[in-house]
């Protein structure tokens, strides 16, 4: 019997770390990611299970309570959370993942130290150095960035002189401390100081780094997070731990990625750059254009170029979901294609501020995914669609980045808009995006500005076009 049980467990493992796996392929489109979910759920609570079923497991009653507690605070903080807070919710939960990694490595530390006669072997001095230093980054990282994305810290980069100096001299320090406790692991001290400087570590990390970027920064955290649950794994000699966290590692680095890419801006400019910084929103950085004029149209005549459209693509972008008009928006797409109009929805990989957030809005909205289009699919298309209606969106469509080479955007992949025979812009003014670039589309003879707060504008729009 004792040996069925382990071996049960570990079956059990690998049979949650395969749902895992599945469940994380299912997330990769739209049309299967609830189905991925349950699957990635149905695992977790296999692990869990297996995990309790452990004999090591010995504290059943704080389990259950903090079960208790934690599933209570999570149910009504996701049944409360914007979606459009959904980024800083993430974050916090990361910076959690990375405390409780920490606090294992700090708890596994006095285990061993309590052990009267029992020296603490090299392997679980590393594992619980690794525990501490990604777990303690991870959690004051993660709690300045949800700071800043709350708006209880300046959302600016923080930058002062000889700022990377001193991030280097933390880093020495904890390297030679580290040193000298793979040389006498049984130091407190030195044990504490380590915890500290992580911590310091995690703030001053993110402190430089702008609020639109924190995105991607909660992104690295999240992988950081899974690292510091893998050497949590390590520490505890738990597989399943390991695997998870490995899982979550390897998806958080993917997705840094992919936005990276997206934004054509390698990922030490993003942590580095403090990008953002001299710009403030709504001033453009390349000239001021005096000389062009802007064309404005009405809601009646905007009405008017939709219905007797024979195509539209709707280009979403961060000021629909401040204005929180995805519902509208469907509904005026609804009333066109009552009308016999073709509407299609294009959405960039970085359009608004984290990764998805247009896809969440709309899918919130309840539009089809069989109108949502990615780029590569959808900018073959512009030359052939009668009008674009850009809503709230500005960098994604800014033809700037295909030609202006000192365009900070160059380089970007943008949705082709300027390619549709006519563009309709909805924006309240002539504010810069985030990238503080000034929008040469606006400026074009085929494009026509519809001023106002995107939600307003398409209310206008739909009872516009209900009475053509
Ligand atoms: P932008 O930030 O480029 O532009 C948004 C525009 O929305 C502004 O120009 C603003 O103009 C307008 N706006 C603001 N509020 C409203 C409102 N209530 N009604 C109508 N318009 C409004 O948005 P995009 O989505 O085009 O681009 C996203 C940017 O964010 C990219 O530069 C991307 O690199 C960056 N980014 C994205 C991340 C992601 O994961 N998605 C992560 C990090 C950065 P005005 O004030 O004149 O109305």
């Amino acid at each position: 019997m004792s040996n069925i049980l382990p071996t049960g467990i570990e079956l059990t493992y690998l049979l949650a770390a395969s749902l895992f796996i599945l469940g994380l392929k299912k997330l990769g489109s739209p049309a299967t990611a609830r189905q991925g979910n349950t699957i990635a759920a149905v695992g977790m609570l296999f692990a869990v299970v297996a995990t309790l079923l452990n004999q090591s497991v010995l504290n059943y009653q704080m389990i259950l309570i903090g079960i208790i507690i934690g599933s209570l605070i999570g149910a009504i903080v996701a049944q409360k959370v914007e979606m459009t807070d959904m980024p800083q919710m993430v974050g916090l939960l990361n910076g959690l993942g990375g405390a409780a990694s920490a606090l294992v490595a700090v708890g596994e530390f006095w285990r061993l130290l309590s052990m009267p006669g029992a020296e603490v072997p090299l392997d679980a001095t590393i594992t619980m150095i690794l525990g501490v230093l990604i777990g303690g980054v991870t959690l004051t990282g993660s709690l300045l960035a949800f700071a800043k994305l709350q708006g209880w810290v300046k959302g600016t980069p923080v930058t002062f002189p000889l700022q990377q100096p001193f991030n280097i001299l933390l880093l020495v320090g904890f390297l030679a401390g580290s040193a000298y406790m793979i040389v006498s692991p049984e130091s407190p001290p030195v044990f504490l100081a380590l915890v500290g400087i992580s911590l310091l570590l995690g703030a001053l990390f993110v402190l430089p780094i702008g609020g639109a970027d924190m995105p991607v920064v909660i992104s690295m955290l999240n992988s950081f997070s899974g690292l510091a649950a893998s050497a949590a794994g390590f520490v505890l000699m738990n597989n399943m731990l390991i695997i998870a966290g490995a899982l979550v590692g390897a998806s958080g680095l993917i997705l840094t990625q992919i936005m990276c890419k997206a934004m054509n801006r390698p990922l030490t400019n993003v942590l580095f750059g403090a990008f953002g910084g001299a710009i403030t929103s709504g001033d453009a950085i390349t000239g001021t254009r005096s000389d062009q004029v802007v064309r404005s149209i009405g809601s009646e005549e905007g009405a008017m170029m939709l219905g007797y459209a024979r195509s539209v693509v709707i280009i979403p972008g961060y000021g629909m979901a401040v204005a929180q008009a995805q519902h509208s928006v469907r509904e005026l797409a609804d009333q066109l294609e009552k009308m016999g109009v073709e509407v299609r929805y294009a959405i960039h990989p970085v359009a608004g501020r984290m990764p998805g957030h247009m896809n969440v809005l709309l899918a919130e909205a309840n539009v089809p995914y069989t109108q949502l289009h990615d780029m590569e699919d959808i900018n073959p298309e512009f030359e052939r669609t009668d009008v674009a209606l850009v809503i709230g969106a500005n960098d994604v469509v800014n033809p700037a980045a295909r030609h202006d080479t000192n365009s900070p955007i160059y380089g970007m992949p943008i949705l082709e808009v300027d390619r549709a025979r006519n563009t309709i812009v909805i924006k309240r003014g002539m504010n810069a995006g985030f990238s503080g670039v000034e929008n040469e589309l606006f400026y074009k003879d085929k494009t026509m500005m519809l001023f106002g707060s995107a939600r307003d504008v398409v209310d206008q729009l739909v009872s516009e076009v209900k009475q053509l």
